[in-house]
């Protein structure tokens, strides 16, 4: 990929889902819209147009920067410390 920062540049294989649900919304018994998936540690969260915004959290928790999103049809990766968007 071009014009992309180093956290996405260093990943050589995407880490996949295994299962199709936020595993923080599933604890509260929480909806959530979207998924995305941390591509430092294989975690599926819930996007920000979610009502707890759980991969956002987790970011800023953890320091893992670069997600992919876990909608079908969707093929973009995403680092929140350089706001470097990308489709692959
Ligand atoms: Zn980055
Ligand atoms: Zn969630
Ligand atoms: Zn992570």
């Amino acid at each position: 990929m071009k014009n992309v920062c180093e956290d996405i540049n260093n990943i050589r294989e995407f880490k996949q889902e295994t299962n199709h649900v936020c595993e923080e919304c599933v604890k509260t018994n929480s909806e959530w819209v979207h998924l995305r998936i941390c591509q430092a540690c294989g975690v599926t969260l819930c996007c920000d147009s979610s009502p707890h915004k759980h991969m956002t959290k987790h970011y800023h928790r953890s320091n893992h920067p670069v997600v992919i999103s876990a909608e079908p049809g969707e093929r973009w990766i995403w680092c929140y410390k350089h706001e470097v968007y990308a489709e692959y």
